[in-house]
């Protein structure tokens, strides 16, 4: 390859050479050209060159340059007859933008993949099929453990698998602020189809912003049927390349291996148009993959390292919160090793504690630093809610022009009433404020929605569905809201509202106790009851209503609360007291004296 590209100043003949090869095989090319501008010329995707590249053992990416020669090669593959532009009629060949990789000692780095699907439809199959299927190869040894992540050599080129298929696990790691995956293999039956987690795992690859890669495997069995994957694919805004998409579909087998050498090729070629770089001399930093409690050997953490290099003896903090020092580390495979770099899984020894998956780590100076960035860190958590927002948050963001979109998940308790909420959410939406839905599905909320709003930042619409009580309960401590409806048109007004900045919170009373008068004292400034809490308790400030013979007869709020002589803040049931309340006198005995909170709904 060659990067003769710059300094040719000859004007532009690559409209022509385009039109002429429509009439005629023949090509043009210039002595240099991009692998795009290669594309383009050919009239094919960057991707079927690079593949085509590869084959021929070239290593180009999207915007690098490759020589006549090759070109030419790639050409006659496509049924072309090239022949070398007279020098003066050269088109200018793109000038080969600075690549990121050559700033600031990036360098290319094996890509970090991972597996999502349907249950049952072999992501397991898959991971452990590709991981043998290299051993079988002789390119790796003995596999005598599993780490959560392995690297396979495919052509020279290293990619990394993640061992926890499934998006609750990619989602729950980006919950904790952890971006891990470069690739998404989608792995969809033959068999089956697309079925309500491989929706789930389209969704939530897309809010990750990584790229897909779809795998129709079990192309073994006597019902598969890869046609109707592909349709179904199509349904949902994946087209893949043999129907004008940019999809890449592979059908595999996991159980006979076939398709799995060009699932990794394909792997490798999506890897090379993304550029994936870090700079291994970096302060190094990563994400922990996954951590166990050993008898003897105390946490033992697998790190992904993200950039930089991880020695043994360096100081580890985890996620701002402890730290120790690698007393050990060994590989995928169980090796011993003294350094990993950029994509490399390792597992480590030396953690005074046993990380969650998804944790965020950094390699600091020494200890003293260590213990100082978490104090800082403590501190700053005090201020710090960092919840997801509420509808309520956004609409005022919206009023104060700080908000410009709406991120939902949408539960419903049938398939249904989907697309009558998204066709009337699409249509609210204005030119400053937009209403993205990030996944819409049927069946109760989830944990895997609660993990999905929270790495996103999103809101949970529950439409006649609602979260078991776990959910909430995780939901409510991860400050993710949940907004339940039983009406479409008050949903779709809540969510108007709160796109024109207009939605006020809503508040419900919730109930704190009752008391019943038994007497009444005159006192300095009106009157107090003598009351006995019937049930829940009574609070000084708490909202009070006075209900005479069932009818409320006034509203207002506890304003002394004593006991024989002295002021308490609070009476529980089964205890006698002295109420006041604010601006009413009139007590009788026998009143049931209310009392409530607001809370915002
Ligand atoms: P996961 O839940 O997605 O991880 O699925 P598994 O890997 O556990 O596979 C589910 C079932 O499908 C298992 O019984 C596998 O043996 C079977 N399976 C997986 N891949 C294939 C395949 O390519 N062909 C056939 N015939 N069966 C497969």
């Amino acid at each position: 390859m060659t990067q003769k590209s710059s300094g040719r100043k000859a004007p532009v003949a690559r409209g022509k050479a385009e039109k002429e090869i429509k009439v005629k095989a023949e090509i043009a090319l210039p002595r240099s050209l991009t692998v795009k501008h290669l594309a383009d010329l050919l009239g094919t995707t960057p991707i079927e060159v690079i593949k085509r590249l590869m084959r021929r053992g070239v290593m180009a990416s999207i915007n690098q340059a490759v020589d006549y020669e090759t070109a030419a090669a790639i050409a006659s593959d496509l049924g072309r007859k090239p022949e070398l532009q007279p020098e003066e009629k050269a088109p200018v060949a793109k000038r080969m933008p600075v690549s990121s990789r050559k700033a600031k000692g990036q360098k290319p780095r094996p890509a970090v993949v991972t597996i999502l699907g349907h249950v049952d439809h072999g992501k397991t199959s898959l991971l452990d099929a590709i991981r043998h299927s290299k051993v079988a190869d002789g390119e790796v040894g003995e596999i005598t453990q599993r780490i959560g992540a392995y690297q396979v050599t495919v052509d020279g080129q290293k990619i990394t698998f993640i061992d926890t298929p499934g998006h609750e696990a990619f989602t729950a790691m980006r919950a904790r602020g952890a971006e891990v995956t470069d690739i998404a293999v989608l792995v969809i039956a033959a068999d089956d189809g697309i079925m309500p987690q491989t929706r789930e795992a389209i969704d939530h690859a897309r809010s990750a912003k990584v790229p897909i890669i779809v795998a129709i495997n079990k192309i073994d069995k006597a019902n598969a049927d890869i046609e109707r994957v592909k349709q179904q694919l199509a349904e949902h805004n994946l087209l893949i390349e043999d129907w004008g998409g940019d999809v890449i579909a592979i059908p595999v087998s996991a159980r006979t291996g076939e398709g799995l050498p060009d699932l990794l090729e394909h792997i490798l070629i999506l890897a090379e148009l993304a550029e994936l770089t870090a700079n291994p001399d970096a302060p190094a930093g990563g994400v922990v993959l996954e951590a166990r409690l050993d008898n003897t050997r105390g946490p033992l953490t697998t790190l992904l390292v993200q950039k930089g290099t991880i020695r043994i003896g360096d100081t580890i903090l985890v996620a701002n919160a402890h730290w120790g020092k690698i007393k050990a580390m060994f590989d995928h495979e169980g090796k011993p090793v003294k350094s990993a770099g950029p994509s490399v899984p390792v597992e480590i020894m030396g953690l005074s504690k046993v990380p969650f998956a998804g944790d965020i780590f950094t390699v600091v100076a020494n200890e003293r630093k260590a213990r100082a960035r978490v104090e800082e860190f403590q501190a700053e958590q005090q201020i710090r809610t960092g919840k997801s927002p509420t509808l309520d948050d956004i609409s005022s963001q919206i009023r104060a022009g700080a908000a410009k979109g709406l991120d939902l998940i949408i539960k419903t308790d049938v398939d249904g009433s989907i697309e009558p909420i998204r066709r009337s959410l699409e249509r609210l939406e204005n030119e400053e404020v937009q209403v993205r839905i990030i996944h819409a599905g049927s069946g109760s909320i989830t944990e895997s929605d609660v993990m999905l709003a929270v790495a996103s930042r999103a809101i949970i619409i529950g439409f006649n569905t609602r979260p078991e009580p776990r959910v909430k309960h995780l939901a409510d401590s991860a400050g993710v809201e949940i907004r339940g409806y039983q009406i479409i048109y008050k949903l779709i007004e809540d969510i108007e509202k709160t796109i024109t900045g207009m939605l006020e919170p809503t508040y419900i009373d919730v109930l704190e106790g009752h008391a019943e008068v038994r007497a009444s004292f005159a006192v300095k400034h009106g009157k107090i009851a003598g009351c006995y809490v019937t049930d829940g308790k009574v609070s000084r400030g708490s909202l009070a209503r006075v209900l005479h013979n069932g009818e409320v007869v006034h509203e207002s709020r506890v304003s002394s609360l004593k006991h024989f002589k002295e002021s308490v803040p609070e009476m529980p049931a089964g205890s006698e007291c002295g109420i006041g309340i604010e601006g009413f006198s009139d007590f009788t005995i026998g009143d049931i004296i209310e009392f409530y909170r607001k809370e915002k709904q």
